[in-house]
């Protein structure tokens, strides 16, 4: 029998435990276990159900709050783990994100996607920009490619900022007051160091394509309108939404996958501090002392603390880890009366531009963005605050991010300064939040090849190839393919989606 040790009980960790429970259960000779610092597993995913002193109760994300239905690996776990059913779409009636600017909300302009702009009235009617900065934007028309690329090359030989690639083709005030918020929020990244060839290479590819980003995406838009006629929602099925959750929150991923995996291979709040290698086996060293063994181990922690733990394994593997920043965020949970929240409710999110120098990242208006999120005559937000270049707001206390919020949402919003919340909760993400800076992929890419050559060894998570939750499980399902055969057990599933599966 063999067995995979696994470090980290995130989804990227619990992805890996749960790939080898399905090989086991097809018949090869092998288990696992997961060791886990916190006393909890789930890592950036965490739910808490608050009761309300009135009745009825809250569903609160204090991490990640959403899947994308565009990849569609969560999907397919939660098909596996029979929990299918349970996932929730976003509201798509409320779907609507309103941008700062000075004292005011602007709705982001219809057409809009990710920073481009498709259609042309909403364009020239929107405040959101000024003139100068509209034309400026148009000129991505005619502005011609920055440079044709070889055949065979990738976004990654072209790599480029966020902030240098949208200033070049629309100008600074695309970045400043879109891009900036909506593209680099949700990386929570400076776009003057975030490499777009790991982030969103789509951009630098249909440069290449159309030679235009507008032309680029109206010809997306239209491809996805021809879907949306092709495949219109089955009669009595879930609406499509892009975002989607779980019944009782996001927790209830790491939740079923560790009940598959089996509660007794999972120990909590047992911290790793050091691997090694002896022979053919790997000894990991908790923080008490004992020792574990396993013939192959996956390191699913974040980057800084991997770093720590390949020290000892392969310094050039640390350090390149080491290169690999990690910015801290929080979220910030309140609940209000809804006579407290005179304002209109049908919209999802705030963003809250860089330009705007408020100690805030974004605002979700959680009850309106999911159905059952807060009790009747309630109203649930939610402030994110931090990334890199905000880290000095989170040394405040508990008490004084939830007053920042507050003062926040009553200056944007208009909820009664009087008024005082229902609840309130606190997560803080300390280096939660993997940065993809230039040349990011180029570090990964050496990374794995290095990694590649020591046999029963790999990494996950969300510090190498996307910070979404599918990309993370996936990655932990790579990793177990990787050490399986470097045991001897060749494992590898069918994952291709398949409609109605
Ligand atoms: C505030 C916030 C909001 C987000 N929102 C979204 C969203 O809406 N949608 C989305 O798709 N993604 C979102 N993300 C990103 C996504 O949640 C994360 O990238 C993903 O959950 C990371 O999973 P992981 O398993 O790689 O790492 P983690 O969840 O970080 O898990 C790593 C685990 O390793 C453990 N560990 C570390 N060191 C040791 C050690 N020495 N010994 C034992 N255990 C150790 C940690 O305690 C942790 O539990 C968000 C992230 C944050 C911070």
């Amino acid at each position: 029998m063999k067995k995979v040790i696994i470090i980290g009980g995130g989804v990227a960790g619990l992805g890996a435990a749960y790939k080898v429970r399905r090989a086991a259960e097809a018949g090869h000779e092998v288990d696992c276990m997961v060791i886990e610092k916190d006393d909890r597993i789930g890592g950036k995913l965490k739910s808490e159900i608050v009761a309300d002193p009135d009745g009825g109760e809250y569903i609160v994300d204090g991490g990640s709050d959403a899947f994308v239905s565009t990849k569609p690996t969560v999907a397919r776990i939660a098909r596996m783990l029979g929990i299918g059913d349970e996932t929730v779409p976003a509201c798509e009636e409320n779907k609507k994100t309103l941008i700062v600017k000075g004292k005011r909300l602007v709705e982001l302009p219809d057409g809009i996607m990710m920073f481009a702009p498709t259609k042309l009235l909403p364009l020239a009617t929107t405040t959101l920009y000024s003139w100068p900065g509209k034309f400026r934007m148009a000129m991505d028309w005619f502005i011609p490619r920055k440079e044709r690329w070889a055949e065979g090359e990738t976004a990654q030989q072209h790599d480029e900022t966020l902030e240098a690639f949208v200033v070049r083709r629309m100008g600074r005030e695309a970045l400043d007051r879109v891009a900036e918020p909506l593209v680099g929020g949700v990386h929570a990244s400076d776009p003057g160091q975030m490499s777009l060839a790991a982030t969103f290479p789509n951009f630098l590819e249909m440069e290449q394509e159309f030679g235009s980003l507008i032309r680029g995406f109206m010809n997306e838009r239209k491809k996805r309108e021809e879907m949306k006629k092709k495949f219109p929602p089955k009669p009595g099925a879930k609406p499509w939404a892009f975002f989607n959750t779980f019944h009782r929150g996001m927790q209830d991923l790491p939740n079923a996958m560790a009940e598959a995996v089996g509660r007794d291979r999972i120990r909590t709040g047992a911290a790793v501090t050091i691997i090694e290698r002896a022979g053919e086996t790997w000894r990991v060293t908790l923080e008490t002392g004992e020792v574990i063994e396993g013939d192959a181990l996956i390191v699913a922690t974040e980057a800084w603390a991997a770093t720590r733990l390949m020290r000892d394994v392969d310094d050039a593997i640390a350090d390149l880890l080491a290169e690999i920043p990690c910015s801290s965020s929080a979220t910030v949970s309140m609940a209000f009366k809804a006579e407290d929240c005179p304002f209109d409710k049908k919209w999802f999110g705030i963003l809250s531009p860089l330009v705007e120098d408020r100690p805030i990242l974004a605002v979700t208006l959680s009850s309106s963005k999911w159905p059952d999120r807060a009790p009747e005559g309630r109203v649930l937000l939610r402030g994110f605050i931090g990334g890199p270049q905000n880290q000095h707001l989170l040394e405040a206390t508990d008490e004084e991010l939830v007053e920042t919020i507050r003062q926040q949402l009553i200056d944007l919003l208009g909820v009664r300064a009087e008024a005082e919340p229902v609840f309130s909760r606190v997560y803080r993400w300390n280096g939660g939040m993997p940065q993809y800076t230039l040349g990011h992929l180029d570090r990964v890419d050496e990374i794995e090849r290095r990694t590649a050559e020591i046999a029963s060894l790999a990494l996950a998570g969300g510090a190498f190839r996307g910070v979404g939750v599918p990309n993370c499980i996936e990655s932990g399902e790579r990793a177990v393919t990787k050490v399986l055969a470097d045991v001897g057990i060749t494992y590898d599933e069918d994952t291709t989606p398949r409609r109605g599966r």
